[in-house]
Formats: structure tokens, C-alpha cells, sequence
């Protein structure tokens, strides 16, 4: 059975990565079982999370549902009988609030550290374009800095390796924890070396041995045609760099500008246009303003108010294929006001 893990965060299906961190706080906080929460629902929400709240994860969820997901998400914190369910509770993302929480557990410092062999963070930047600009696309320049490995030291923290005595080399060190569950051993980075299992005898000025420094990143990226308010683009591999040279993702999202008279809907567009009474009771050719410039109309005779015509294909691009999407154009007609005696007199004679 699929799980529909956008609902249990009540996000939907566009909702940006920091959109989905934000409404599993939110939640997590509301069923915080250590709150007097509802467990089974906290649990859920985990697993919709552990899930969602990666990238990688979330497209294969958008591709195959949660039975890629069977049993949960596989997780660093085993042993829990309580959230046997929830997969690897991500302390991280749960951020302060629930220090309490973490502490009793035992593992709220453990699990930051074991984040930092994982890949590094994925980014997110918002850029605003011009309601022409996502019809037809546009290159734009990104300026943004990401933590990346430093380039004085190659991300080692200094030169002159040894092997790290604290972990003897293994990069992991065990430790027990006391939780209200009893004593649990728990396997963590060692914190000495941050699992690298060396440690470098002349440390790194630059970065202070941490192996990482901020990185100004600055390179064009083409918005394709077709892009919509609330889209974003992914640029793998942009994103803040772990310690072990494994990057994250960066996400442009993407705000478009509401046009002052088209009104777009997916790749299509609807428009108002006026036209006289005389015009709609006799016929005419009119020039209709679309996004590909005018486009001559024929208003057949007789055309009552709020007709609507189709122009094909003169919507905007449809993304990923050569279509386009077709433009509505909904016919107004105006009623003369402010008429003299002599055309009043004119119109009752015609007797319309
Ligand atoms: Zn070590
Ligand atoms: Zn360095």
C-alpha cells in the first residue's frame, strides 16, 4: 500500500525542500509525543519526513511511492522499540526546540556528527522572473557561497597525516549512552578526527583544520522556457560540500511575475479584449495581443458578450516538449453610454 507522505505532512507535491522542513517542525512539534502528542502520528510524520526531507529520496518517492520505502527509511538510531516504525529520527532537522527531547534519548549530539559523513546540504536560492522572461526563458547569473572542502589543505585540516589515536584510524568510536531506556551502545564519528581517521600534525591555517571553508560559487544557469511561479530547478551537486567531497543539490526556485493582463495557467493563457456593439453584431477582424505579438482574430457576426476563443498554440511553451499552450481570449463588449438624442433616436428607429 502507498502512503501518501505529502499528506501526512500536508504539503503539496511542488512544496520546496525548505517548504517540507518547515511543515515537518511544524507537525512534530504539534504530536511530540514528550508533549503529550499522539506517538503513532509522530511516528508517521518521521517516516513521511526521512523520505521527503532528502531530494534523492523524495524523487524516488515521486517515482515509485513508499514501497521503495518498505519497513521505513533505514535509519542511524536502531534499538528504539518505541520508533522501531519511524526509521532514523533526524535530530538535525528538528533544530533546538527539541534539545529536551534529544537529550533523553542520548543521541541528539551523536546524530550531528554522523550528518557530517553524509552528504553535504542541499541549497535553496529564489529567483524572480519577469512573466516573459519563465515564457521564454532566460539565462541568468547566481551568486551564492556554499561550504566546500578547503582548497589550501584538500579538505584534510592540515598535512603531515597520523593516524588518529582517539579512533586508532577507524574514523567511528562506540560509546554507551544512558537513555530512560537503559543503557544503549551507539556507534558515532569520532569527533576527534570527524571520521576520517587521520589527523593532520601541521594544522590548516586557513581553515582551522576543519577541512572546510566557504566557497563563492558564481556561473550562469539557463532557465528554460515554460518555467512556472513556484517551480524550481535543480542543480545537482551545487549544494554545500561534506567533508568527504560529497556535494548536495542546489534548488532555484522560482518566482514569476504576474502579468498586467494575461493570466497564466500552466501554458495557457487567458485574456479579456473589448470590442464595440457594433462590432459584435456586424463582425470583425481584430488584433488580439498575445505573447507572440499581435494575432488578427475574426469576430464572427452576432458574437454575444463573454464568448471565449481559442488562439492555438499561441500560449507559452510547454517544458520538456515543442508544444505550446494555446491562448484564451474572452470577448467584453461595450456598451455605448452617454448617448445624445440624435443616436438615441437612432438606435430605438433600428429597433434592435
Ligand atoms: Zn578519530
Ligand atoms: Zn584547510
Amino acid at each position: 500500500m502507498s502512503k501518501d507522505y505529502y499528506s501526512v505532512l500536508g504539503v503539496n507535491k511542488n512544496a520546496s525542500q525548505e517548504e517540507i522542513k518547515k511543515a515537518f517542525r511544524k507537525k512534530a512539534h504539534e504530536y511530540h509525543p514528550d508533549k503529550g502528542g499522539d506517538e503513532k502520528k509522530f511516528n508517521e510524520i518521521n517516516e513521511a519526513y526521512q523520505v521527503l526531507g532528502k531530494a534523492d529520496k523524495r524523487s524516488q518517492y515521486d517515482q515509485f511511492g513508499s514501497a521503495a520505502f518498505s519497513g521505513g527509511a533505514p535509519g542511524q538510531g536502531q534499538g528504539f522499540s518505541g520508533f522501531s516504525g519511524a526509521g532514523g529520527i533526524d535530530f538535525d532537522d528538528l533544530g533546538d526546540m527539541f534539545g529536551g527531547f534529544s537529550d533523553i534519548f542520548g543521541f541528539g549530539g551523536g546524530s550531528k556528527k554522523q550528518s557530517q559523513t553524509k552528504r553535504g546540504r542541499d541549497l535553496e536560492l529564489s529567483i524572480n522572473l519577469e512573466f516573459n522572461e519563465a515564457a521564454f526563458g532566460v539565462e541568468r547569473e547566481i551568486n551564492y557561497q556554499r561550504q566546500n572542502q578547503c582548497k589550501t589543505c584538500d579538505g584534510q585540516g592540515g598535512s603531515d597525516m597520523k593516524t588518529c589515536s582517539t579512533c586508532k584510524g577507524q574514523g567511528k568510536v562506540m560509546q554507551v549512552q544512558r537513555t530512560i531506556l537503559g543503557n544503549v551502545q551507539m556507534q558515532s564519528t569520532c569527533p576527534d578526527c570527524k571520521g576520517r581517521g587521520q589527523k593532520p600534525s601541521n594544522v590548516c591555517s586557513d581553515c582551522r583544520g576543519s577541512g572546510l571553508s566557504l566557497e563563492k560559487m558564481k556561473f550562469k544557469v539557463k532557465i528554460p522556457a515554460g518555467i512556472d511561479d513556484g517551480e524550481s530547478i535543480r542543480l545537482a551537486q551545487r549544494g554545500e560540500v561534506a567533508s568527504n567531497g560529497q556535494a548536495g543539490d542546489l534548488y532555484l526556485r522560482v518566482s514569476v511575475k504576474p502579468h498586467k493582463e494575461f493570466v497564466r495557467q500552466g501554458s495557457e493563457i487567458k485574456s479579456e479584449q473589448f470590442i464595440n456593439f457594433t462590432q459584435a453584431a456586424t463582425g470583425d477582424k481584430i488584433d488580439v495581443k498575445t505573447i507572440h505579438g499581435l494575432v488578427k482574430l475574426k469576430i464572427p457576426e452576432g458574437t454575444k458578450s463573454d464568448t471565449v476563443f481559442r488562439l492555438k498554440n499561441k500560449g507559452l511553451p510547454r517544458i520538456d516538449s515543442h508544444s505550446f499552450g494555446d491562448h484564451y481570449v474572452l470577448i467584453k463588449i461595450k456598451v455605448p453610454k452617454g448617448l445624445n438624442r440624435k443616436q438615441k433616436k437612432a438606435l430605438e428607429d433600428l429597433n434592435l
